[in-house]
């Protein structure tokens, strides 16, 4: 069986993407099991098993990918058939079911992770950084990644699996939510409802734990949440297809496989 792994091509970092997907598939011993497409309309989109959403600047692939008639195959995609997508910096922004600090005239989202963002949670541009994270999702070599953060966003909550008006999420000043979180329909909840894991937290960057909202108990810190996952969509802060390290990629290309080889059994 192939594979094909479509990058989300409308704007931001999507060929650092593919450059580092294909790298990371030779690190593979199922290499060769695995195509990567560019992905603009909705005839790329069907022939992908799997989606990347990049990093760039989220009100744009948003704008974009209305205008390009993809926004409600892509929520079809993620919210209901499930299929495994990744989405890095303003990727992880337009999977979440709810962000905040989004511009005037709002923004819309795909939805697919039961979270809310706080967008641009660091500052500016001036106020990118590096930081070496430990991501113990990858196993034996999990130390010393290098993450890079530009304008991005945190996990500042997880949301519980019900709809919209139950959680309040709409009356939040500057918060946009998305459609299906309104009026949830039954498909899409069923097909959400894995419980979100934590997957990385920033080092040096304490916060209450209460804060976020996460199974912790009461008193204990952890840092601001950056990588996510909810069965088979995972969000990432920051940016690793502007890096070298193959790391994540290699990783999420096997967790693919694996969950797509589980669905056709
Ligand atoms: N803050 C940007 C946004 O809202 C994301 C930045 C990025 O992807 N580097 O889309």
């Amino acid at each position: 069986m192939t594979i094909t792994i479509g990058v989300l091509a409308l704007q931001g970092a999507f060929l650092e993407h593919l450059v580092l997907l294909r790298k990371a598939a030779e690190s593979l011993e199922e290499k060769d099991k695995f195509t990567f497409l560019e992905v603009r309309n909705r005839d790329e989109l069907a022939r992908c098993d799997s989606l990347i959403i990049p990093g760039g600047e989220s009100t744009t692939i948003s704008f974009v990918a209305a205008q390009s008639d993809l926004l409600e195959p892509l929520r079809q995609f993620v919210k209901v058939d499930r299929k495994p997508t990744w989405g890095t910096c303003a990727g992880l922004i337009l999977l979440a079911e709810a962000a905040n600090a989004t511009k005037k005239g709002g923004q819309e989202l795909i939805g697919g992770l039961d979270v809310r963002v706080n967008r641009n949670h660091f500052g500016r541009q001036i106020e990118s950084f590096q930081a070496s994270l430990d991501l113990k999702f990858l196993g034996a070599s999990h130390t010393g990644f290098p993450g890079i953060f530009i304008r991005a966003p945190i996990v500042e909550k997880i949301l519980p699996n019900v709809s919209g008006e139950q959680t309040g999420e709409q009356q939040i000043t500057d918060t946009v939510v998305a459609p299906s979180r309104a009026a949830r329909d039954d498909k899409a909840k069923a097909a959400m409802s894995s419980e979100v894991e934590i997957m990385a937290t920033l080092p040096g960057r304490l916060r209450k734990a209460a804060e976020h909202g996460a199974e912790v108990s009461a008193g204990d810190e952890i840092g601001d949440i950056i990588a996510v996952r909810q069965g088979n969509v995972f969000g990432t802060s920051f940016h690793p297809e502007l890096t070298s390290d193959i790391r994540i990629h290699a990783w999420w290309l096997q967790e693919a496989s694996r969950a797509l080889s589980q669905s056709s059994s």
